[in-house]
């Protein structure tokens, strides 16, 4: 069943790449684990999947230790400044930052672990009340400032678009991302690149890869819905 549906997905990448000229080994798909238990993400992972999504602390750091080796955790979700240090060394990629006070705490928590962290600025480039992220326009300013930073390493750009029925009413926030991240790799900022876009969902993936995504998170259609309360 899992097993299906990342095959499904699998294609959906590989079609929206053939439409737009892009090579499928350019999209990394992330399958978003979160409020999952360990035998689906097993089964994920003996169906090929070695990127998985979680956005709590505690739930990504105690799937990380008991998930084969080989499996790589990203933290998508928002972070707390107190939970960091739990992170590093864990997450191999920190999709969220969204402030120079949390870069620094990564910082601080990275010198003394002896490690660089990877992490992606979270943009709200639909500037939706409810979403994290910085805005578009303050994006440039928060990247110069984090690139100062020798143990944190920004290699992209994230976003969370709208929920909606339709991915193509998404386009446009995709677009703009990929906007944002080809004005800042312009800048030519040491220590900082633009390789990963991460975007796209469930709802609007094939859609995000047709605009450069380099990184999608799909959960739900892969594990099928979640029961939260
Ligand atoms: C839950 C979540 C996803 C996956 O959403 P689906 O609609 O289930 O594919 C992707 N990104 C983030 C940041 C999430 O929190």
């Amino acid at each position: 069943m899992i097993k299906d549906n990342l095959n499904t997905i699998r294609e959906g990448i590989r079609e929206a790449c053939d439409k737009s000229g892009r090579d499928v080994n350019d999209v990394t798909l992330i399958a978003v684990s979160k409020f999952k238990p360990l035998e689906d993400l097993m089964e994920a992972y003996e169906a090929g999947a070695k990127d998985f999504g979680e956005n709590r602390v505690q739930e990504l750091v105690d799937k990380y230790e008991k998930m084969p080796k080989d499996a790589r955790f990203h933290m998508i979700g928002h972070l707390q400044k107190n939970k960091v240090k739990y992170l590093i060394g864990k997450a191999v990629l920190i999709h969220s930052v969204d402030n120079f006070e949390l870069a620094s705490v990564i910082q601080k928590e990275s010198e003394k672990a002896g490690v660089i962290t990877d992490i992606l600025i979270e943009v709200n480039v639909a500037k939706e009340d409810t979403k994290f992220g910085c805005f578009t326009e303050d994006a440039l300013s928060l990247v110069t400032r984090i690139s100062k930073l020798p143990n944190v390493r920004v290699k992209g750009l994230m976003t969370i678009a709208p929920y909606v029925e339709d991915g193509e009413e998404n386009r446009q926030h995709f677009v703009a991302l990929r906007q944002l991240g080809i004005d800042i790799d312009s800048q030519n900022i040491d220590n900082v690149s633009m390789d990963i876009y991460s975007m796209g969902m469930t709802c609007d993936y094939k859609v995000a890869v047709t605009e450069g995504a380099t990184m999608v998170r799909v959960g739900t259609a892969i594990f099928g819905e979640r029961n939260i309360i």
